[in-house]
C-alpha cells in the first residue's frame, strides 16, 4: 500500500486533509511556506473572518472536530443589512432558523495544525515548494529560515493544498492539454474594524453578517469573540469612486462619512487602518485536470480559487477533503489512480459552479440586498418555502444548509428564477395565496418546477 502522503500547504484544507488521512492510517507530512503562526503573529489587515456553514461542519464532524470548533464559532442567524438612510432590515438566512457561523480564519488554522500535530502529522515549517517534478514527484524546496534549498521525496503522494497560486498547479500548467483560466475581479479588499464596546459588549448585532450595501462597492462586517467585528471593504480598485481615487486622509473621510455614517461613528481607527492595510486582489481560479497519474492531486483553493461572495471557498475545500475521504473509504483496493479520478468526477463539476455561483453573489450582496425587487421576490421564495417545505428550498438554502450539490443548486437557480418568473408579474403573493384561482396556478407552477428539479437532480 503507498501509504506516505506529503500535503503542500498547513492551511485550512492542508490541515484538516492531513487531519483526516493521518486518521485513516497514512503518515502524513505537511510541508508549509510560512512560519509557524502560533508563535509568530499574523500580520495586521490580514485576519479575516470566514463564515462556516454546513459544508464545512459536515467535514470537521467527519474528522470528530466539531466541537472543539464550535468553541470558536459565532451563529449569524442572517444579514443586517445598512442602508444609507440609515434603515438597518434583518434578513434570515434560512427558514428554519439555521445560521452560518463566523470563525477566525488565523484562529481555526492554528487549531488545526495543532489537532493535526495531536494526530501525529508531521508539519515543516518555512519550506517554500518551489517545483514539482510530477514523474517522480520529487520536490525542489527553499527552506525560508536558512535561505537553502533542498528536494525532497520521501513520499508515494503529493496533495497540493497550497492555495491559489499552487506550485503543483504550475506543474501542471506546463503538460500537455492542461486547461487553466485565472479571473481577477474589478475589486479588490481591504481589512477595516470595529472595536467592542465597554466590557466586551457588541455595538451592532452580534449573532448577523453585517452589510453596507452601496451598488459598486459594500462593506461587510463578521462578529469576533471579543466584542469587536472584523471588516472588510470590498472596492474597486480603479474609477471614482475607489482604492484609486482616494488618495487623502481628507478624500477616505468624506468619502466614508458621505457612504457609511453609521460606521464611521464605531470605527475610531478607521482612516489609520484604512491607509495601514494592504490592499489585496480577489482572483477566480479553474483548471483541469485536478490529478496526475497515480501521484498527485489538486484540493481546495488549489483546485478552484473562488472569489468570497458566498462565503464558500473554504467550505468547498472541506467538502473537498470529506469526498476525497468517503473516496478512500469505498475503494476496494485503495488504488491511488483510481481514487484520484473518483474524487476529481465529483468535484470538478462543484468546483466550477461554486465558482460561478460566488461570482454571482458579489451583485446580489453589494447591490441586490437593497433592491425592492429583490426584495420582494426574497419573501415570496421564503413563503414558497414555508407552503411546500418539501419541495421549495431557495438557493442560498441548498448552497449553505445541505449539501445539495454546487452544480444542482446552479441548475435550480435556473428553475428558480422561470418559477418566480411566473409568480411575481401577479402582484402581492400575500393577498393572491388566499385567491383560490391563484392558488390552483400556483400549484400547477409548482409541479412544473417540481418536474423541472427532478430532471436535474436525476
Ligand atoms: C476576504 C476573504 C473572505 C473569505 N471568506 C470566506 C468565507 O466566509 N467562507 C469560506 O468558506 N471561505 C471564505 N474565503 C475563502 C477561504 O479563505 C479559502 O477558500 C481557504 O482559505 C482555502 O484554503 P486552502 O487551505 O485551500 O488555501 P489557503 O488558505 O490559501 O492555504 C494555502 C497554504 O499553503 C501555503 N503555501 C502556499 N504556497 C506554498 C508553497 N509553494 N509551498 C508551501 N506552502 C505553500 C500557504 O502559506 C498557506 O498556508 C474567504 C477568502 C477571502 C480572501
Amino acid at each position: 500500500m503507498k501509504n506516505k502522503i506529503t500535503i503542500l500547504g498547513a492551511g485550512l484544507v492542508g490541515s484538516l486533509a492531513g487531519i483526516l488521512l493521518q486518521k485513516r492510517g497514512y503518515t502524513v507530512t505537511i510541508l508549509e511556506r510560512r512560519p509557524d503562526m502560533r508563535k509568530a503573529s499574523i500580520s495586521a489587515g490580514k485576519s479575516i473572518n470566514l463564515a462556516m456553514s454546513l459544508r464545512g461542519w459536515a467535514a470537521l464532524e467527519m474528522a470528530g472536530l466539531r466541537k472543539e470548533i464550535e468553541e470558536i464559532a459565532i451563529p449569524m442567524y442572517g444579514r443586517q443589512i445598512h442602508n444609507i438612510d440609515g434603515t438597518s432590515p434583518f434578513q434570515a438566512y434560512g427558514k428554519n432558523n439555521e445560521a452560518i457561523y463566523s470563525v477566525s480564519r488565523g484562529d481555526l488554522n492554528k487549531k488545526l495544525m495543532s489537532l493535526a500535530e495531536q494526530c501525529g502529522v508531521r508539519i515543516l515549517f518555512n519550506q517554500r515548494v518551489d517545483e514539482v517534478e510530477l514523474q517522480s514527484n520529487k520536490l525542489s524546496i527553499m527552506d525560508l529560515e536558512s535561505n537553502t534549498p533542498s528536494a525532497f521525496g520521501d513520499h508515494d503522494i503529493v496533495i497540493a493544498a497550497d492555495g491559489a497560486f499552487s506550485a503543483l498547479r504550475n506543474a501542471y500548467v506546463k503538460t500537455d492539454r492542461f486547461n487553466y483560466s485565472q479571473y481577477y475581479i474589478e475589486h479588490g479588499y481591504k481589512e477595516l474594524f470595529i472595536p467592542a464596546g465597554e466590557n466586551n459588549s457588541f455595538l451592532i448585532e452580534e449573532k448577523a453578517l453585517h452589510i453596507w450595501p452601496r451598488k459598486n462597492f459594500m462593506l461587510i462586517a463578521l462578529p469576533n469573540f471579543d466584542g469587536s467585528f472584523t471588516c472588510t471593504l470590498f472596492f474597486p480598485f480603479e474609477g471614482n469612486p475607489s482604492f484609486a481615487s482616494i488618495k487623502t486622509r481628507e478624500e477616505a473621510e468624506s468619502f466614508f462619512n458621505e457612504q457609511f455614517p453609521d460606521a464611521v461613528k464605531l470605527m475610531p481607527t478607521l482612516i489609520d487602518d484604512y491607509f495601514k492595510n494592504p490592499t489585496s486582489s480577489l482572483v477566480t481560479v479553474k483548471c483541469f485536470p485536478w490529478i496526475y497519474e497515480d501521484k498527485s492531486m489538486l484540493i481546495g483553493d488549489a483546485a478552484h480559487a473562488i472569489v468570497p461572495f458566498y462565503g464558500q471557498g473554504m467550505n468547498a475545500g472541506f467538502e473537498d477533503c470529506r469526498i476525497l475521504m468517503e473516496t478512500i473509504d469505498n475503494s476496494t483496493d485503495k488504488e491511488w489512480g483510481n481514487i484520484f479520478k473518483t474524487y476529481q468526477e465529483a468535484r470538478k463539476k462543484n468546483g466550477d459552479a461554486v465558482a460561478d455561483l460566488a461570482l454571482q453573489n458579489f451583485i446580489e450582496m453589494r447591490d441586490l440586498v437593497a433592491d425592492p425587487e429583490f426584495l420582494a421576490r426574497k419573501k415570496i421564495e421564503k413563503q414558497l418555502g414555508l407552503l411546500y417545505p418539501a419541495e421549495f428550498n431557495s438557493v442560498y438554502e441548498m448552497v449553505s444548509f445541505s449539501h445539495t450539490s454546487y452544480h444542482v443548486a446552479i441548475s435550480c437557480q435556473k428553475a428558480q428564477d422561470r418559477l418566480l418568473g411566473k409568480i411575481m408579474p401577479a402582484g402581492d403573493f400575500d393577498n393572491n395565496v388566499n385567491d383560490q384561482a391563484f392558488k390552483t396556478n400556483l400549484d400547477s407552477w409548482m409541479k412544473e418546477y417540481n418536474a423541472e428539479i427532478a430532471g436535474i437532480v436525476g
